[in-house]
């Protein structure tokens, strides 16, 4: 208000007069509608006849549905609540302050339409304050079409697979499972089987020492501590890890499996051997052709590569089986006496026969894989195509 009464401290008119009493009296003088704005709800009030209420009333009960209709969010609710039937500003309450400007005869008929109006629209706006509580609560929109997501299975390892196959076919026929370590005395995993000190055949074994103690570079040191241990007749399997001197490249790897087998008994001859191998090897693969190749071990004589067709082009030749269309698939032969010896069985009495196959080789001819490192890669990918 201050700047409503320039006349008290700035020049003007007044300066001069000097008297507080005239000061007073041209503040006085000051308008009072300038001064305090007056109420505006009187001028405000539209005054109405009855039929102006009525189509007044009836276009609000026109219009009302609609908007709550459209009320897609609570905040939009509440703002069409606020617009049509609001306590100081919704188009209802400007009606009902219509209504006392009525003629006294009217108001009871507009009173009821007005009522009736907004009963309606509250009801409305209940349904739809409910509706959207629900939805809100729902939460977000669920495409109950959508597939569930499957529970993720563990397989085990194809090279596990393998072995475990091996394993239970050579059950079937006979044989008992034996285990060794994988730290070995050096007597075990070479002296023992024939192995001597200077032979070529050991490049391929100088793996780890540890004091006396090697890692051993393949399983048949088995066959030593078993023929130790129990007289024969012998039928064992000897499934394990070993280690190479060998790169880690596309078909060899520096640790594998292997899986060894060795019979002890009187009268063992290579029918024998040959008649197991080729009934497990049509177990394994399923009917398939067979053949032995010379070959040289030096705790075996004489010794043979077994080779099946090759699974994958039936022998017509193909990259798995480098066009050859035979696949090796272990080698094996006549226990050599020097190990029986070395082990404390008669050689004179006792024959036998062992093999020793490598699971992951087998594992890459059976499913065409091209390279055996896949196998170590821990690639899930890979893996899972083995979960059955
Ligand atoms: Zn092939």
């Amino acid at each position: 208000m201050a700047s409503r009464r320039p006349s008290r401290n700035a020049g003007g008119p007044t300066q001069g007069f000097g008297s507080p009493l005239t000061l007073a009296i041209a503040l006085d003088f000051t308008p009072a509608v300038t001064r305090r704005p007056a109420p505006l709800t009187v001028s405000r009030i539209p005054r109405m006849t009855l039929d102006e209420f009525k189509s007044a009333a009836e276009s609000l009960r026109a219009d009302g549905p609609a908007q709550i209709a459209a009320a897609a969010t609570l905040e939009a609710w509440t703002d069409a609540r606020n617009h049509l039937v609001g306590r100081t500003s919704g188009r209802l309450s400007e009606l009902m302050t219509a209504l006392g400007t009525l003629p006294k005869d009217d108001r009871r008929e507009a009173g009821q339409l007005a009522n009736a109006v907004k009963q309606e629209l509250e009801a409305l706006l209940d349904a739809r304050h409910a509706e959207l509580m629900r939805q809100q609560q729902r939460g977000p929109a669920i495409d109950r079409t959508m597939p569930g997501r499957a529970a993720w299975r563990g397989s085990v390892h194809p090279v596990s697979l393998v072995i475990d196959e091996v394993v239970e076919i050579f059950r079937e026929l006979g044989f008992t499972i034996a285990l060794g370590p994988e730290a070995e005395h050096a007597w075990y995993n070479f002296g023992a089987l024939n192995f001597p000190a200077d032979h070529p055949a050991m490049d391929l074994h100088d793996t780890l020492y540890l004091d006396d103690l090697v890692l051993r570079t393949h399983t048949s040191p088995v066959q030593v501590r078993t023929l130790q241990q129990y007289p024969p007749p012998i039928r064992i399997l000897a499934p394990g890890n070993v280690y190479r001197a060998d790169p880690f490249d596309a078909s060899h790897a520096p640790m594998f499996s292997q899986v060894e087998g060795l019979v002890v008994d009187e009268g063992i001859t290579f029918a024998d051997l040959k008649a197991t191998l080729t009934r497990f090897a049509n177990r394994f693969f399923g009917e398939t052709k067979t053949r032995f190749r010379p070959s040289f071990f030096p705790f075996t004589e004489p010794s043979a590569e077994m080779d099946v067709r090759c699974g994958v082009c039936k022998g017509t030749g193909c990259p798995v089986c480098k066009n050859s269309g035979w696949v090796e698939i272990l080698g094996s032969g006549m226990v050599h006496p020097a190990v029986l010896e070395n082990a404390g069985i008669d050689s004179e009495r006792y024959t036998g026969w062992a093999f020793g196959m490598g699971p992951a080789r087998t594992a890459l001819a059976r499913h065409g894989i091209p390279d055996i490192r896949i196998l170590y890669d821990s690639d899930v990918r890979f893996l899972e195509q083995f979960a059955r």
